[in-house]
């Protein structure tokens, strides 16, 4: 397999020979192989949703050292020794959780590999372990802090690693949108059924999981997003979803729910952009968020891929845009695509729509069928991406030493709430 970084290189390396794969103009960095210490200490001078440019840095927030030059300089064989044996000096004490999007030299050190789900309930599985490092983005790592023993530290080795999505809905805004919607729409029915139950989808901060338990509402995953409205929908008369539009109107949507019924919410106008006889007629109120790398995904892609390739089967993430989901033959959580793979018949072809380290590990693992990706042009998780293997390094030979830094930690009181919502989602399987 061409590894990710080196196809990066071949895309950013100033493309001279290779016509027609400049890199796409969008959020989506595709010069990550540049320097991955670029993403050190300048904007990681605190713990905060860390991945977008305008992160606000919350009071009291712990600061990431810079990284030792060692680790900078050392090559990808050393470091792939030395995270070996501290985790093997470190034995029972650590887990190591990895999510689908890292690469694979993360990947190959994780105890427990899946989707945002699946290891939030890994994080509880491992209660003897008095260290959690967490490769994956910050609001994993603050999930993992609500759901694992007081006992137990919680390590984002890179406190860049943020997820731009779940910077999109930042908790004044959410509580303001609140504030509107209760003036318009009151509490509760005459029935006495909520007019309105909060859901927010994993990819969200603490504080926002937190306003969920407040609220009477609850968390989803990409795997439990149908399970989770109909919970919701047993309690209240609307759904305010944020902050992907997209999972929710496309799980909305195959629900039955007309699209009339779903209307945006933009955060930076009144009434969120709506008529109140809009959100009096509202289903789903659908925040304006979305995420950068599932984004790219077009319904010209699909078509490309079937005429290039005559009975592909087409499987791509709910967090591409609808036309592109209505498109694809099926659309699934990232566990849902491993194990439609896992059971198709040797010789199949699959086009995927979601994040390209995890397509291409899944095409090194089937070499029986031929699985690609839909994007052409390769875009990985850029913030995924900032867990080099040299921070995995440094963290775990912290421990070894005895200490540990980069804790996410989630207050006492958001905590309590938020945990409110999250065990609501763990009870909501997925169909
Ligand atoms: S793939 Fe999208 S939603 Fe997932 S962490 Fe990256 S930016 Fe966030």
């Amino acid at each position: 397999m061409t590894s990710v970084a080196t196809r990066i290189d071949l895309l950013t390396g100033k493309p001279a020979g290779l016509p027609g794969t400049a890199p796409a103009p969008s959020t989506c960095s595709t010069d990550l192989s540049a320097n991955p210490w670029d993403f050190a200490p300048a904007v990681s001078a605190g713990y905060g949703p860390g991945a977008s440019e305008d992160d606000v840095v919350p009071a009291g927030a712990p600061a990431q050292p810079v990284i030792p030059e060692e680790y900078q300089h050392a090559s990808a064989e050393e470091l792939d020794r030395r995270i070996t044996a501290a985790k093997q000096t470190l034995g029972e004490r650590v887990v190591v959780l990895g999510h689908f999007y890292q690469r694979d030299e993360i990947v190959k050190h994780a105890d427990f590999l899946g989707d945002s789900f699946q290891l939030a309930r890994a994080a509880r599985s491992r209660p003897e372990a008095e260290a959690i490092v967490f490769c994956g983005v910050h609001f994993m790592a603050e999930t993992a802090d609500i759901l694992s023993g007081e006992h137990q530290s919680v390590i984002l080795p890179n406190l860049a690693a943020g997820c731009s999505m779940a910077d999109m809905a930042d908790e004044d805004s959410v509580e303001e949108a609140w504030e509107q919607l209760m003036d318009i729409l009151g509490e509760t029915d005459d029935d006495g059924r909520q007019t309105v139950v909060p859901v927010t989808y994993m990819n969200s901060s603490a504080a926002l999981k937190a306003f969920c338990g407040r609220h009477g509402g609850i968390v989803c995953t990409s795997s439990n997003a149908a399970t989770v409205l109909e919970w919701a929908f047993e309690r209240g008369r609307r759904v305010l979803f944020f902050p992907d539009q997209h999972l929710g109107r496309n799980t909305a949507k195959a629900m039955g729910i007309a699209l009339e019924r779903m209307p945006m919410w933009n955060p930076h106008k009144d009434l969120g952009g709506n008529t109140a006889q809009d959100l009096q007629d509202a289903e789903v109120i659908l925040w304006h968020g979305f995420c950068s790398v599932h984004r790219r995904f077009t319904v010209a892609q699909i078509d490309k891929a079937r005429a290039e390739h005559p009975g592909v089967r087409v499987i791509v993430h709910p967090e591409c845009p609808m036309p592109v989901v209505d498109a694809a033959d099926e659309n699934g959580s990232t566990d849902y695509i491993r194990k439609a793979i896992d059971a198709a018949e040797p010789g199949s072809t699959f086009a995927i729509g979601t994040e390209i380290n995890m397509v291409n590990r899944l095409a090194d693992q089937h070499p029986e069928h031929t699985i690609f990706c839909l994007d052409p042009v390769i875009c990985p998780c850029s913030t995924m991406y900032r867990i080099h293997p040299g921070y995995l390094a440094w963290m775990l030979e912290e421990l070894v030493a005895g200490r540990v830094i980069n804790r996410i930690s989630v207050d006492a009181a958001t905590a309590r709430d938020a945990e409110v919502a999250l065990e609501r989602m763990l009870a909501a399987l997925p169909r």
